[in-house]
This record gives structure tokens, sequence and C-alpha cells, in this order.
């Protein structure tokens, strides 16, 4: 597929804003930026902290950040994981319900698989993205001219994910595939310059995580990952005083306690090859913006 540009206008914005994931390719994104090898300089970035970032990815932007000749802002719709569980009451029914932020799969009464609604993107990445970029760089009130250029860390291999801003007032630019680069180019290019590697970014509950990701985590921090088993079990007790929700969620597809779940190689015996993390957020598209992983 060939990379079309989502420029609408020529780049004549006062500011230029990345949207920083914390993962490989936006971290690589801002050190080229911060060397000159993407310009202009950008103004600042920005960082949408839902809560549940493993330990390495908050160590990785204390690290970054002194790196940068722009400031990184932190930002947060606060706890992703607490809002997972919260159970609201219908003011018209008074019945229990809940509102699924992360996109769990969800075993109905009858046996079947489903996945359940995905919202955590855009209300605990793209908003607070937004409302701090229009802060930083005084958006007005129905401003339609556009006078931000927003930076997504997309890499040439995830381009399925790229879509362009819905805001009147911000573009968004994608250095990454202007550069044709990789993830796996991105890290040759940290390589290079004598930068450590990123770590992965994304939540540590992520049902997204490959069976190589779950694998990962499961052999790394022991804290982190009972803190991934007790956010499972809580959420299925959540679940189960909503009186609408019907379904059982789960973290892994398997419809398997995650504890339990026997995770398959990233390659199989027969040669068949499991879908990594970023390739289902390529799947899955939807309102993905590529603000998640990156
Ligand atoms: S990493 Fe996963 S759970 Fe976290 S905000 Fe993105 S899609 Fe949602």
């Amino acid at each position: 597929m060939e990379y079309q540009s989502f420029f609408v206008t020529p780049p004549a914005t006062q500011w230029d804003i990345i949207s920083l994931g914390g993962g490989v390719q936006s971290s690589a994104m801002a050190l080229m930026a911060a060397v000159g090898d993407i310009t202009p300089m950008p103004q600042a970035a920005i960082f949408a902290d839902t809560q549940a970032e493993p330990k390495e990815v908050y160590l990785w932007l204390d690290w970054l950040e002194k790196q940068l000749p722009f400031p990184v802002y932190r930002v947060t719709a606060g706890s992703l994981a607490d809002m997972e569980m919260q159970i609201r009451v219908s003011k018209k029914s008074g019945k229990t319900y809940k509102k699924s932020e992360i996109p769990a799969f969800g075993k109905n009464p009858d046996g079947s698989k489903g996945i359940l609604g995905r919202k955590c993107t855009r209300d605990f990445k793209i908003q607070p993205i937004k409302v701090k970029a229009r802060a930083i760089c005084g958006v007005k009130r129905g401003q339609k001219n556009i006078t931000v250029t927003q930076w997504i860390g997309i890499s040439s291999d995830e381009m399925g994910r790229a879509t362009a801003s819905r805001e009147p007032w911000s573009q968004t630019r994608f250095p990454l595939l202007e550069k044709d680069i990789t993830r796996e180019g991105c890290l040759e290019w940290m390589k290079a310059h004598g930068y450590p590697e990123p770590p992965r970014s994304a939540c540590l509950f992520c049902p997204f995580h490959s069976d190589h990701e779950w694998q990962r985590i499961k052999g790394g921090d022991a804290a982190e990952w009972q803190y991934v088993q007790d956010f499972e079990k809580q959420l299925q007790a959540s679940a189960e005083k909503c009186k609408v929700m019907r379904s059982v969620p789960f973290l892994h597809p398997s419809l398997v306690p995650i504890g339990e779940v026997e995770f398959k190689p990233a390659k199989a015996a027969d040669g068949s090859k499991q879908m990594t993390m970023h390739e289902m957020w390529n799947d899955i598209k939807n309102d993905c913006s590529g603000m998640c992983g990156v």
C-alpha cells in the first residue's frame, strides 16, 4: 500500500506536537526530531497515561524526557482499571450496568464468544492528548483553521492504522511513514545512535496482547503478572454484580482465566504464525489512530 499524506494544507502551522505512546516507534520519532533527522523541531510531546503501563515504560519516559530538547507533558483521564470496574445505576430503570472500556473477550450464556466494546483508546489516549494540545497551542473554541500538526509514530509496517485528523484545527503527520521506516528499522536507528532499546508500551491487561506478549509479561515482573490476574478476577466480579451484563469477560480469546492459559509460541510447529499485538491492532483499526503501543 502506498502512503498517502494526510496533510490537507501546506505545513504553515505554528505548532508541531508529538503524540508520544512511550513505545518503540514514537520514542524513535521523538529522538529523530531531537537530533534533527525529522524537522521542524516539535514544541512539545504529550503522553496520555492510562495508569496501567508496565513499570519499565514509566522508567523509559523518565529517561527519554532528559534526552529531548522539548517538554514532555504527561496527562491522564484517571485510572483505566478503576474506570473499567465502575458499576453504574440507571436513573431510569434503577438497574445496574457498566461501560466496557477495554476490548475484553466475553463468554456469552450459550458459550459463544464475543468482544466487548472498546472506548479506552478514545477516552484515555485520544481525548486527553487532544485537550492538552488545545491548551498548549491556544486553540480557540470553534476554531476552523489548522494551527496544530500532530505527529503520530506509525511505522511503515503498520500503515493501515494511519487515519486523518477529525479536528478542524489540526492535521496529522506520520514522519515514520514519510521515511518509510518499519518498527525494526526504528530499533536499528536507535541502536546505531547509541540509544537503549525502548520497552513495549501498552496497558498490562490489554486483551490485544499476543500470546508472545502475555508470555513475556508472565515471565517478567511477578507483581505485574499478579496485577493482571487480579484485574481479570475483579473484572469478572464486577460483571457478575451488574444486572444487564450477561457475558463473562476474559482477557484472553481462549476464554480461559489468564493465569491458566497455555500461551502458544509465536510460530507453531506447523509453521503457522500467530498474529502479533501490532498485527491485531492493524486488523481491528477502528478508532485506533495509532495511539496505543507505539
Ligand atoms: S493498550 Fe489496550 S487496553 Fe490500553 S488503552 Fe490501548 S487498546 Fe485499551
